[in-house]
């Protein structure tokens, strides 16, 4: 619930909106799959920094802009989007936290 209201003050869909006034010229002309390309190779420097043991904090910053950046070209709202799916609880099990077989 603390995290819920902390949320309320920048949340997800404030992020998204600052990534829009930064860069979603530039990420209209790049396009989206261009885009979703820069985003997957962000995921691979997350997962450079985590291994290497430095830059992790910068790595997941990247990756969530680059992420919200492909929202912002193909129309989602990410805030939308995450709580329709995961608001109630984990969709297979509905549970929090989640009581499913781990994978
Ligand atoms: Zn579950």
């Amino acid at each position: 619930m603390v995290l819920f209201v902390y949320l309320g003050m920048v949340g997800l869909r404030e992020i998204q909106g600052l990534m829009a006034e930064i860069y979603l010229e530039r990420d209209r002309r790049r396009g989206a799959e261009k885009t979703l390309l820069w985003m997957l190779s962000e995921a691979g420097e997350v997962a450079d920094a985590y291994i290497k043991g430095e830059g992790l904090r910068e790595e997941v910053a990247d990756l969530l802009a680059w992420l919200l950046s492909f929202c912002n070209v193909v129309g989602i709202d990410l805030e939308d989007a995450v709580m329709a799916k995961y608001g109630d609880g984990c969709p297979m099990c509905g549970g929090r936290p989640c009581r499913c077989p781990m994978r």
